[in-house]
């Protein structure tokens, strides 16, 4: 506590939320020592003051009774709920021991180091960790976020983080003359300024093109709404491809000096008129036609693309089809449209996830996955991650080989992964499960040890703004960890300093310092600064600041680097799965909300006031059909795996819905039920789709069109 604060003054810490990748500016108030007030920070470049709920829910956070606060190992059978408090140092002794023994016995590889979301803190730490231990087996839920979109930037202009600059919206969109939503909904997913910027760009003329199948807001304004058919924006993109090389409104210069393989997809789009794309898609050839010529036209053009396009069953040529659509606009890395990633003197996570690739190449090849998933798991591959299909059979079947020990950091997996009841089987399964968390949510039931991990207000560290490369937020801790809690790089520096392995760094000071390097600062240097700015520029692929990593150098509208790995060069559409008589209608699971990100936030008053129950959006149309009312229980049933599963919403009747779709929250369990799996397969929609239909080259799993039932509860 501060001379001020003890003199019951206030304190303010400028610092950043980190519940969501949009790192927003936030002013923490701190008096005796405690957290009283949060505010936006006016001067933050992007939130400019403003906080949605998740961040203004800070403080419950912060103090909430259901915290983890100690070390506790299990003392029942698993999944039990019974649990005694225990040191650091006896939980860092038994991890240890665990890991040691493991590696003797089995391998290296028989560990897997699994993250989730919830802290987006530790890939770095943790990856190191890995590659320590000489695990090639790292497991995230970028399968079904981002990655497959990364690999598809990976195979077109050499980078994988490459379209984050597409999927989150950032202040270039300020200057773009059009705005391109496809899949995205930014009031419940951006900051409030950027959200509200759009619509206001939208009055002061900029044109906007939505592609949703939902009436969201933007939907409603827009100057061209796309009412797409769930899953066929891969024909759609294909169609308005075909436009714009057809009618000659590409830009030129781009294309001659800067992409590869134009007079092959030219041939190639000849397939795919938007007349017949109408039919796929269920736009109609006028609206496709007036879509492209729009975006084309506006000088520049700005694509936000968003996770719906990562979660299909073509999800890698979906992106790819999006990404050349914009490349032929010529809007990559112009002010006012979609940047191209930076690299060099702030070591990002995902660099850091790199380190993992010391490991000699016979042991990456041993990771799981990397024979059927190459792209994906592979040694030569863009993401370099475990998928958690084959992460179960690991576990359960010992294919290729048996994992038997896991530490999970911020990983909800029984309710992230779909095929949600084979991921509680192989979770029971493992022989050591130690899980680092915020709550005892129902995957952390089930592990032998249970650690207690720091919220946002109690942690210093950098992030990476992964949409926008000419920022970089700086968290501040606006109080000292409270009660036992660990920020979760310390915990993988001291595991590793236990188990006395080379660890670089001697805390996490030293690591946030490391990343600072080659920038001039320490991180003490950042006191009060919650944001460093780098110096803007574009196109610079023209003066060689930026070079294309592909074979060809340049923008692979043909992707040799696909061609290699025996995939198609060129995006084809892939139909989704139709409904049957049983299963009439499509089921889209993965739905957000402006309270919730991925699993987290159900403890927490604030928000559960504003989203109490888990809801499913129907027309009011099929609702009256069904004999349902809005405020009902319904079932929404599917066939999984050659059985009907089904799960419980609440209806929410949204005029202008599509008849034949529902969409689902995801993510929902209920922590006020005091069982282990606190009703984790009650609502959680990856309780009913099963994982079998996946996209071949990322393995995303088909998320966003399952054939389905609904009738009341
Ligand atoms: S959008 Fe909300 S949750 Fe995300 S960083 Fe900003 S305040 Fe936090």
């Amino acid at each position: 506590m501060s001379s001020a604060e003890s003199s019951g003054e206030e304190r303010v810490v400028k610092t950043v939320c980190s519940i969501c990748y949009c790192s927003c500016g936030v002013l923490a108030h701190v008096k005796d020592g405690r957290v009283v007030r949060l505010e936006g920070d006016p001067d933050h470049p992007w939130s400019k003051g403003a906080l949605c709920p998740k961040g203004l829910s800070g403080i419950e956070l912060l103090y909430h009774p259901d915290r983890i606060n100690y070390p506790m190992r299990r003392v029942g059978e698993r999944g039990e709920g019974k649990w005694q408090r225990i040191s650091w140092d006896e939980a860092l002794d038994t991890i240890s021991f665990h890991l040691s023994e493991t590696r003797e016995k089995y391998g290296p590889e028989a560990i897997c180091l699994a993250t989730g979301a919830g802290l987006y803190s530790n890939y770095g730490t943790m990856g190191y960790f890995g590659y320590l231990l000489g695990t090639p087996n790292m497991m995230t839920s970028g399968y079904i976020c981002f990655n497959p979109s990364g690999i598809a930037a990976w195979a077109t202009i050499g980078y994988a983080g490459a379209l984050f600059a597409q999927e989150m919206v950032n202040e270039e969109i300020f200057d773009a003359q059009c705005i391109l939503l496809w899949a995205s909904n930014p009031r419940n997913t951006h900051p409030y300024p950027v959200g509200e910027g759009i619509l206001k760009q939208k009055q002061n003329g900029t044109k906007l093109i939505v592609i949703d199948p939902r009436p969201t807001d933007y939907a409603k304004k827009a100057d061209l709404w796309l009412p797409i058919r769930p899953s066929t924006d891969d024909a759609l993109a294909l169609g308005m491809i075909h436009v714009v090389i057809n009618e000659g409104l590409y830009d030129r210069e781009f294309v001659e000096g800067w992409a590869w393989g134009f007079d092959r997809l030219k041939v190639h789009i000849q397939a795919y008129p938007p007349g017949e794309m109408a039919g796929i898609t269920g736009i109609s050839e006028a609206q496709i036609v007036a879509a492209a010529r729009l975006f084309a036209q506006a000088k520049p053009g700005c694509i936000v693309q968003r996770v719906p396009i990562d979660q299909n069953r073509n999800a890698i040529q979906t992106s790819r089809a999006i990404f050349i659509l914009n490349a032929l606009c010529g809007n990559l890395d112009k002010k006012g449209g979609n940047l191209l990633p930076r690299t060099g003197d702030v070591l990002t996570e995902n660099e850091m996830k790199a380190q993992m690739e010391k490991l000699p190449r016979s042991v990456l090849e041993k990771r799981i996955g990397a024979q059927e998933l190459p792209v994906l798991s592979g040694p030569d591959g863009a993401s370099r991650i475990v998928h958690p299909l084959f992460w179960a059979r690991a576990v359960m079947e010992g294919k290729p080989y048996r994992i038997r020990t896991q530490i999970t950091s911020a990983n909800n997996q029984i309710l992230r992964d779909q095929n949600s009841r084979t991921v509680l089987e192989a979770l029971k399964r493992l022989d050591f499960l130690a899980t680092m968390d915020l709550f005892m949510t129902p995957t952390a039931e089930l592990s032998d040890l249970v650690l207690p991990a720091v919220s946002w207000l109690e942690r210093d560290g950098l992030r990476g703004h992964p949409g926008y490369p000419y920022l970089i937020p700086v968290q501040h801790r606006a109080v000292d960890p409270l009660y036992e809690r660990w920020d979760d790089n310390r915990f993988f520096i001291e595991l590793a300093h236990r188990m006395e392995l080379d660890m670089p760094w001697k805390n996490e000071a030293e690591y946030i310092d490391f990343r600072l390097k080659g920038r001039g600062v320490t991180f003490k240097d950042l006191e009060g600064i919650n944001v460093l700015t780098l110096p803007k520029e574009y196109e610079r692929y023209k003066n060689g600041k930026f070079q294309f990593k592909t074979p060809s150098g340049k923008v692979e509208l043909y992707s040799t680097v696909l061609e290699k790995f025996g995939y198609d060069p060129l995006p084809r559409p892939v139909r989704p799965p139709e409904t049957t008589q049983e299963f009439p209608l499509l089921l889209m699971g993965g739905k957000k909300s402006l309270e919730y990100v991925h699993t987290t936030g159900r403890q927490i008053s604030l928000l559960r006031k504003r989203n109490p129950d888990p809801t499913l959006e129907m027309s009011p149309d099929l609702a009256q059909e069904l004999g349902v009312g809005g405020g009902d229980w319904v079932w929404v049933e599917t066939i999984y795996f050659g059985k009907k599963e089904r799960v419980r919403f609440k209806a929410r009747l949204v005029d202008g819905f599509p008849r034949q779709v529902v969409a689902v929250e995801h993510g929902w369990w209920f922590p006020e039920k005091r069982e282990p799996l606190h009703g984790g397969f009650e609502s959680n929609v990856n309780t009913v789709i099963p994982n079998d239909v996946f996209d071949p080259i990322s393995g995303s799993t088909h998320l966003r069109s399952i054939p389905c039932r609904v009738y009341k509860d």
